[in-house]
């Protein structure tokens, strides 16, 4: 199979065959002989994201006058890092008060997935959900949030086992709206996982 944007499925085999070489491990041992095919094909999976448009998984119907917030919560994602590519995961929180369209439930997921397949940082993912819904939807108000734990901070240097972080864009109505916003953390109750 081959990817037009990141070269063959072979070469990223190839590669994984001399990542595990470099470690001084042998890449023909029994347990290691299948890991090279396994591994293309789990990045080809965790990166699928850039075969595929999020826009067009915006399917809207027509709000029929509803103007108060929808939640869409807890929506788990998983996302490789572009510093480190180790994976970072957690939940993502979307409120919005519709103007005249609202969006198809099912898709606010997709469209989280699509864009966690994808090197990644936290603050680009955030800004990417919100900016692809603030142009499709023009919501009187959007707030999306997300909460993460990075591997490549509680594996690697200070190991900081216990910390999350949280990154928030809202505007709108969000910002005047103080009953809109609580409701919105009531509703997503901010809770890490662990
Ligand atoms: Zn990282």
């Amino acid at each position: 199979m081959v990817n037009s944007r990141t070269g063959t499925y072979d070469s990223l085999e190839e590669l994984a065959r001399q990542v595990i070489s470099l470690t001084g491990e042998d890449p023909n041992r029994e347990g290691l002989k299948e890991t090279p095919k396994r591994v293309a094909k789990t990045y080809k999976e965790l990166l699928s994201g850039y075969e595929m448009d999020p826009s067009h998984e915006i399917t809207m119907f027509d709000s029929n006058g509803f103007n108060e917030l929808v939640s869409v919560t807890e929506i788990d994602f998983y996302s490789l890092c572009e510093h480190h590519m180790l994976p970072f995961f957690g939940k993502v929180h979307i409120g919005y008060v519709p103007d005249k369209k609202i969006l198809g439930l099912s898709k606010f997921s997709r469209i989280v997935d699509i864009y966690s397949r994808r090197l990644q940082t936290q603050e680009n993912l955030t800004k990417q959900i919100f900016d692809l819904l603030e142009n499709k939807l023009s919501p009187k108000g959007l707030i999306v949030s997300i909460e993460a734990r990075h591997l490549c901070v509680r594996m690697r240097g200070v190991k900081e086992k216990g910390s999350s972080t949280k990154t928030t864009i809202k505007n709108g109505i969000l910002l005047k709206r103080r009953d809109f916003a609580d409701q919105f953390f009531i509703d997503s109750h901010l809770k890490v996982i662990s």
